[in-house]
């Protein structure tokens, strides 16, 4: 490892996940093509972002407003923001990202409608909670129509879909089952908010076998992270 560039570490880890991706895409008669791979920076540099963005990737996903609003000051991407929302960063959130993956409060749906800047939009996820533990985030499966009925009555905000993390501890793959019933049932109702965000290193092709079209995917892509978020 000792002379391996940063470059080539990215560039290898990254061909590994593309090729993964199209190897769960193939087992379930899906198109790569169906699939964003969503980058994770988080507690990665804006220089390891350029290396990405060098390698084709535009798609870049952070947990922390200041260091989403920091990297997109000097990289010019698609920015998603997937952690957990604060109140009082919202604004914040909503001038430099283009997608929000973890809404799950409807006190937030306003206040992201009210802080995009005239003539823009922002793409939101609706989260869901896979195991009603409100460590991880998410609404209920009983609370999504009514959330997603707020969600599109604002004009300045474009309902994608629905956003999951698969409960530790549990089988992702029985987890995303899960997920899969609850988002076709959704799609009835919303039909044009059909996309899935699901799926992280360690169970993004299980993700994919169950319908997932955003995948979040960081350490497998920029090695482990010495500060977990
Ligand atoms: C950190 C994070 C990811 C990426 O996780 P990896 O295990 O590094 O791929 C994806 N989604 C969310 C919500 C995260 O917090």
């Amino acid at each position: 490892m000792a002379h391996v560039s940063r470059e080539s570490y990215i560039h290898d880890n990254l061909n590994a996940v593309q090729l993964r991706i199209s190897k769960a895409c193939e087992a379930s008669g899906r198109s790569a093509s169906d699939i964003t791979l969503i980058a994770v920076t988080k507690n990665y540099p804006a220089s390891d972002v350029q290396i990405l963005t060098d390698l084709g990737l535009s798609n870049f996903g952070e947990n922390r407003d200041q260091e989403g609003r920091e990297k997109s000051a000097v990289i010019n991407a698609h920015w998603h923001f997937q952690g957990q929302i604060q109140s009082n960063k919202i604004a914040s959130i909503a001038s430099w990202a283009q997608t929000v993956h973890s809404l799950d409060e409807a006190r937030h749906v306003e206040k992201f409608a009210r802080a995009i800047p005239s003539g823009k939009k922002l793409e939101v996820f609706i989260q869901v909670a896979l195991d009603g533990s409100p460590g991880r985030g998410g609404v209920g499966e009983q609370s999504l129509v009514q959330m997603a009925d707020l969600v599109i009555s604002f004009p300045s905000l474009t309902l994608k879909g629905l956003m999951a993390v698969a409960p530790l501890g549990e089988d992702p793959d029985r987890a995303f089952a899960r997920l899969a019933t609850i988002h076709s049932k959704f799609i009835r109702k919303f039909p044009d908010s059909c996309a899935l965000s699901a799926g992280m290193s360690l169970d993004y092709e299980s993700a994919i076998a169950h319908g997932a079209t955003h995948v979040r995917i960081g350490s497998s892509i920029l090695g482990s992270r010495t500060n977990p978020l």
